[in-house]
């Protein structure tokens, strides 16, 4: 038998933990481009559970047969997480062990995963983080900006009013700011951000353990100039310094600074 913290674990065979009859549902973090970021422990849960969720069943059917792991796969998506919880929970109130991975990186993290983790909770079922990788985190940690306090936003909202409000609510934070971001929308919101924040320090952080792995260093402006004739491509993760009150200062009292 398996020791995992104070729950003991013996999957496949008697899927049963610490005498419940009920499953559990395991959040398993998958890499966000190297297959080789994945750790023991998120292997071995996922040859032992009973089904996986996935948010894109295509993407984790190559990262299983990369390690040889045959299991059932039911797609998890934001376009069918309604419809599909009330089956996972059944099949968890039964006793069937489930992972849920999403696209890359870790399930909850900006995915459709949240949906299915409270409504998990609300039903008594046992939640396991098995932890790994996220992009947010190995992006803000090469970003060399402060690390001691920061804050993840997420993607900024689509809409455009609702894009600048937020802009607006985010310009006094102190802390270092990390966003995702589509390679569609960076430069408009590239381009928000300077007209709301005035010039910062902001890294981009591209296709993070890919092979195009890219991290850049420098500032809105100059990131405006780039990417005003070149398409962005890829997958970004931006890293914004901190308002500072002397640069609020200034902006306040010559805007156009
Ligand atoms: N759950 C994931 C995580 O833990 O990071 C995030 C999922 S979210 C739907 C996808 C966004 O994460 C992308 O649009 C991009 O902003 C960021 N992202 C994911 N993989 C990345 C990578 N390899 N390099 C840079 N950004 C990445």
């Amino acid at each position: 038998m398996k020791t995992e913290g104070k729950v003991y674990l013996q999957l496949g065979a008697d899927p049963k933990i610490d005498g419940e009859e009920q499953g559990c549902l395991f959040v398993v973090s998958t890499p966000i481009g190297n297959l080789e970021d994945i750790t023991l422990r998120a292997l071995r849960v996922l040859q032992e559970v009973d089904l996986i969720a996935a948010e894109d069943t295509r993407r984790t059917a190559k990262l299983l047969s990369h390690y040889n792991i045959q299991k059932q796969t039911v797609s998890y998506h934001d376009y069918n997480k309604a419809r599909r919880t009330p089956d996972l929970l059944r099949k968890l109130r039964s006793g069937v062990q489930i992972a849920v991975v999403s696209d890359a990186g870790t399930p909850g993290i900006s995915d459709p995963c949240y949906y299915l983790v409270r409504r998990a909770i609300d039903a008594g079922i046992s939640v396991i983080p098995i932890p790994g990788p996220t992009a947010a985190i190995s992006a803000v940690v090469v970003s060399g900006l402060p690390t001691d306090r920061f804050v993840f936003e997420g993607f900024l909202p689509k809409a455009e009013g609702r894009c600048r409000t937020r802009l607006f609510e985010l310009s006094t934070e102190r802390r270092t700011v990390i966003l995702y971001e589509s390679p569609h929308r960076l430069v408009k919101h590239l381009r928000m951000m300077l007209e709301v924040w005035g010039d910062r320090k902001m890294v981009l952080a591209r296709e993070l353990t890919k092979r195009f792995e890219d991290v850049q260093r420098s500032t809105i402006s100059r990131f405006v100039e780039q990417y005003q004739d070149v398409r962005p491509k890829g997958e970004f993760v931006l890293i914004i310094e901190g308002a500072s009150e002397e640069r609020e200062k200034k902006r306040r009292c010559c805007p156009k600074s």
